[in-house]
């Protein structure tokens, strides 16, 4: 499987200086052959160098592959439409190949710079994965530090059959339920995207009564808190995804989870359990996270359908009702009274986990969907 690495450089001053006019040059050239592209209508990479190659060799200080790649830039950037001309930032990010790059032992990474190879020490949070370093990797500037964003390939294990699952309830007062009683509560998080949204609306109030100039502060400001947010989003949904994998690669089990995918688009003819649940928390990222540490783990991941899962009583299959946070069920006959709605939904979720993996093992995947083809989601 393919993911991205972030290799964190540690540049001497020096280097830093050195990498930094390699930007420049490396996208001076890109601007200067875009310049050629779109006045004279060339967008083939093969024709585009033919076109500039020899001329810039001569004119600018970059390597042979160093310029062969700022030319297949240019083409590439033309490639998704040709009515608009490119420019480029002068420490807009470049890429590296293994022509110019070479991985040394001891965290050295050797990069192609104007000056000549250097030799730069980098730290890295997954070094697990720098054995599987392939490909390509884009050398990145931001607010004075350099990174690395290198193309992975890791080995994907082999995905054991299982018979039974870890169903996984995606909610709003818990952003996980598991079905072996496993909650990851969204307390914490609910109270810091709430102080979050009063900073963002003080900001936003000051923006509103300002002059310019504190307007466009207010503006950058508020793009830094967004970029916060996402980071915390991201190692909070990395961590749950990693327990839930941990724990069901530690019982032998697969994991199932629900299919939010379309929901989003349809939302308004959807119940408001799931239109609330796609507002609060980024569940496709979860998903995602969830999916290729499955993948690296060896353990099976299924999607399963959503509809129903919250009203079906986990026990005897029957329709039951769900308020708030708790689950009756309305079959006299059923041991099950009332038990909390959301674990419900996760045992639903893992007995569909296991008789989508084996249909023939159980009516539970055909009485669901049959009622689910049947009747209007009642609204909860
Ligand atoms: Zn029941």
């Amino acid at each position: 499987m393919k993911l991205t690495l972030k290799i964190k450089l540690l540049p001497t001053d020096e280097q830093a200086n050195l990498l930094l006019e390699t930007m420049k040059e490396a996208n001076t050239v890109c601007s200067a052959i875009s310049d050629v592209a779109w006045q004279e209508k060339i967008f083939n990479n093969f024709k585009l160098h033919h076109r500039t190659y020899h001329a810039y060799k001569a004119t600018f200080n970059l390597s042979s592959q160093m310029l062969i790649r700022q030319i297949a830039k240019v083409a590439d950037a033309y490639k998704l439409d040709k009515k608009t001309k490119r420019t480029f930032k002068p420490l807009g990010s470049i890429a590296y190949d293994s022509r110019i790059m070479t991985y040394k032992p001891n965290n050295i990474v050797s990069l192609w710079c104007i000056d000549g190879r250097q030799k730069i020490n980098f730290v890295c949070h997954n070094p697990d994965y720098i054995p599987y370093i392939k490909g390509e990797a884009d050398l990145v500037y931001k607010k004075g530090k350099f990174y690395l964003f290198q193309t992975v390939d890791v080995p994907e294990e082999d995905v054991e059959d299982v018979e039974e699952f870890v169903g996984c309830d995606f909610g709003l007062t818990d952003i996980v339920v598991t079905s072996d009683g496993v909650k990851h509560s969204a307390d914490g998080l609910n109270k810091y995207r709430e102080h979050r949204q009063k900073v963002r609306s003080s900001i936003q109030a000051k923006a509103d009564t300002s002059k310019r100039s504190t307007k466009r502060n207010c503006r950058k400001l508020s793009k830094r808190l967004q970029g916060k947010e996402r980071t915390h989003t991201q190692i909070v949904n990395h961590t749950i995804a990693k327990s839930i994998v941990q724990s069901a690669k530690e019982q032998g089990k697969g994991i199932a989870i629900e299919d939010l995918t379309g929901i989003r688009f349809t939302s308004k003819k959807r119940n408001k359990k799931f239109r609330t649940k796609l507002g609060k928390w980024n569940f496709s990222m979860l998903r995602q996270y969830i999916e290729y540490k499955a993948l690296l783990n060896g353990v099976k991941c299924i999607a399963v359908a959503p509809a129903y899962t919250s009203q079906t009583c986990s026990s005897c299959n029957h329709i039951g009702k769900r308020t708030n946070k708790v689950f009756k069920c309305t079959n006299t006959n059923c041991k099950v009274d009332s038990i909390d709605a959301d674990f419900n939904a996760a045992q639903n979720i893992s007995l569909l986990g296991a008789s989508v993996n084996t249909p023939e093992k159980s009516t539970m995947y055909c009485s669901l969907h049959s009622l689910s083809g049947l009747k209007p989601i009642p609204s909860l």
